[in-house]
């Protein structure tokens, strides 16, 4: 089955838009605009709306407003980086300075001559004692159009882009859209009275429209249900094997502990799973420290005791190579053969690992992504676990499937406590277990928020910790994607620089850009206890597990969602010792980013602070909801997932229960959403689909 011919205009390259150019492309890349259907569905931020004035004196400070002004005089600034400014008139003669910085100053040159009246549209402000508009949103000529429309769309830009640039892409891609058939059900949409599909593109970009929102929102709601059920229906229909266990391995392990009563309630799921014919799905949710790793290793184990082969797939290499000498350590006594395959194997290691594991030799396998690849066959792999299971999309969940000659048994693990109603929406398709209970004596950790104004305190505070001989992490300010990776990399490195010269060679630095021979070798002095001080980006966020260090400070830490603060202040509180985690705040904070804060000051349930955060953040922060990456969505937010989910969801199973094979006129069109909003992985599923 191919895309739907119908959906090619929509398929279609940016290029093929007027005005894109090689020197476009890398912005709109940025965006995620690669193909026409990203542009009409890259929705407003948020609209302004304008008012028309006289003059001036009609205007207040800050407001937005539409106004006629005549230049008199242009004047470019004495240094390089000044702003260039164009000194204009109104009606009753009040100076206001329309201000340019860097390469606009040629635009305003151009637009706005001195003498002749001009249209002015922007955001009225006030510079010292002068009347000002920073880079006017509009400049047009007297007798032309356009300024009737004081609503206009306001969209997220990357840099190079424009507001007029983006809105033409925009128009140009609306009237490219075709006529879909419907695909939601039709009571549904008369009951919500919700416009067609192009019906409310074409609104969205318009004008503030709830009701065009919600349709797009809905729409990929249900795509995103709809092929998480068609997945499910498809493993159900599956031939895997079952794999029952003697128990004569795990009767060996000779843990330290005692199993908490998640783990073993875990572990009989999953057993029970696996005894099935039907290939397993299921995910195993468990707060950082909750001992997801050993439960892990029983799943292996009961696979190797049935006579098949297990491989764990871990999202980095340092958590691959940390997994692997966990588990080779707790398995020690069973005899299994456990090895390790990353990218980095080459050569005679690597082969003498390929043997292994085609002729059966190797047991359980740890690795990146190298594990899956094409030249990696196995004897007999029966069971799958994939650590961090957030950080792999479905899609790629299910190539990994096809590795075994029957389908192989699939266990994803988490640390991300995710609300339920995301659960649904991430992971709709598979059986979940919960560790919601943490292994006994654990110390709570001491948290505390602190104005980053006390920086030369906290400092001081490191140094009489690992003075004392313990260990500390400190956690750099991660910088959002869109003002450049490349920025949270030099503030890690300058603060290293920093803490290296007040605490010498005692101070490793460990971030995504270094060489893995590096990274290894700061994490190894780290681990060894012989580095008491770790800086690094959030690439510590995932599995690092040193028991020895008890202090952890966190920089601007309103800058992080709170599923990630919890997840890096889970790296503490590991061992015995009584453990601190310092807060840093900037100085300008929102009210939701105290509630935030104290949140984290107040609990360590993981589940709770997903709870409470999807709260805070409600519907408001539209962008922020999208760049946490908590949800696989792009258009609906955290509000309309909780209210639209639900009936979304309901209306795939009804959809899927009565027309599996989504062959129906209704059927047809639901095809056409999955290829539309890129989840045709499930209908690559359909048989002779
Ligand atoms: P995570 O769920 O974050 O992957 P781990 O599997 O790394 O957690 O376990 C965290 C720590 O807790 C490890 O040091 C592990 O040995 C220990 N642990 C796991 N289960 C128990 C238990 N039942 N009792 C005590 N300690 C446990
Ligand atoms: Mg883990």
């Amino acid at each position: 089955m191919r895309r739907p011919d119908i959906l090619n205009p929509l398929f279609a390259e940016v290029e093929m838009l007027d005005g894109v150019g090689p020197k476009l492309k890398k912005p709109l890349d940025r965006l995620g605009l690669e193909r026409v259907r990203d542009v009409a569905y890259h929705l407003p931020e948020r609209f302004v709306t304008r008012r028309l004035v006289d003059n001036l004196d009609e205007a207040g400070e800050g407001e937005q407003i539409v106004v006629r002004l005549t230049p008199t005089e242009h004047r470019s600034s004495r240094n390089q980086r000044g702003p260039y400014r164009v000194l204009a008139q109104d009606a009753v003669g009040n100076v206001l300075a329309l201000t340019y910085f860097g390469r606009a100053s040629y635009t305003a040159k151009k637009q706005l001559p001195v003498g002749e009246t001009r249209w002015v549209a922007g955001k009225l402000e006030r510079y010292g004692d002068m009347l000002q508009i920073v880079h006017p949103d509009h400049v047009l000529e007297e007798g032309g159009a356009g300024l009737q429309r004081l609503c206009e769309p306001v969209y997220s830009l990357a840099e190079g882009l424009t507001q007029p640039k983006v809105a033409s892409l925009v128009a140009q891609a609306i009237t490219l859209l075709p006529e879909l058939p419907e695909w939601i059900e039709p009571s549904q949409l008369e009951r919500a009275g919700w416009p067609s599909w192009s019906g409310a593109l074409k609104l969205a970009h318009r004008a503030e429209n709830v009701s065009a929102r919600d349709r797009l929102a809905y729409d990929e709601l249900l795509a995103n249900s709809l092929a998480l059920m068609l997945v499910r229906a498809d493993n159900r229909a599956r031939k895997g094997r079952a794999l029952v266990g003697d128990g004569g391995l795990r009767g060996k392990l000779q843990l330290p502990f005692p199993l908490t009563g998640a783990q073993q309630r875990s572990i009989g799921e999953i057993e029970g799973d696996m005894a099935q014919e039907a290939p397993m799905l299921r995910l195993l949710q468990g707060d950082v420290g909750a001992g997801k790793t050993v439960v892990a290793l029983e799943a292996m184990l009961v696979a190797v005791e049935a006579g098949a082969q297990a491989a764990m797939l871990a999202p980095t290499e340092l958590l691959a190579r940390q997994h692997f000498e966990t588990l080779r350590a707790m398995a020690r006594p069973t005899g299994v053969e456990i090895a390790l395959l990353t990218g980095r194997d080459k050569g005679r290691a690597r082969e003498s690992i390929l043997m292994g594991l085609l002729d059966g030799s190797i047991d359980i396998v740890v690795g990146t992504h190298a594990i899956f690849q094409d030249s990696v066959a196995y004897k007999d792999l029966g069971l799958i676990v994939i650590d961090e299971q957030h950080r792999f999309g479905v899609a790629q969940r299910l190539m990994l499937a096809k590795k075994g000659r029957r389908a192989p048994h699939t266990l994803a693990m988490t640390a991300t406590p995710i609300p339920r109603t995301l659960t649904l929406a991430n992971y709709g398709e598979m059986d979940v277990s919960r560790l919601d209970e943490l292994p006994p004596g654990r110390q709570a950790i001491d948290t505390r928020v602190v104005g980053q104004d006390r920086l030369v305190d906290v400092v001081e505070g490191i140094g009489r910790h690992i003075g004392g001989g313990q260990q500390a992490y400190w956690v750099c300010p991660m910088v959002r994607e869109a003002e450049g990776q490349s920025d949270d990399i030099a503030a890690a490195e300058a603060r290293y620089a920093a803490l290296k010269e007040r605490f010498g060679d005692t101070v490793v630095l460990v971030h995504g850009q270094l060489a893995p021979e590096m990274k290894d070798a700061a994490m190894a002095r780290f681990a060894s206890g012989e580095a008491k001080l770790l800086v690094a980006t959030t690439v510590i966020e995932v599995g690092v597990d040193v028991p020895a260090a008890t202090l952890m400070v966190i920089e601007q830490a309103e800058r992080f969602g709170l599923a990630q603060l919890h997840q890096l202040r889970g790296r503490v509180g590991r061992g015995s010792e009584k453990s601190v985690c310092l807060l840093l705040r900037g100085e300008q904070l929102s009210e939701t980013g105290r509630a935030r804060l104290a949140l984290m000051r107040e609990t360590q349930d993981g589940f709770r602070i997903a709870e409470e955060d999807l709260e805070l953040r409600g519907g408001g922060e539209l962008l922020g909801t999208r760049q946490s990456g908590d949800t696989p969505f792009r258009i609906a937010d955290l509000e309309q997932i909780q209210r639209l989910l639900p009936a979304a969801h309901d209306d795939a199973r009804l959809l899927v229960e009565r027309d599996g094979g989504l062959s129906s006129p209704r059927g047809e069109a639901a095809r056409i959403l999955l290829y539309l909003l890129e989840r045709d992985y499930g209908v690559q599923l359909l048989r002779g689909g």
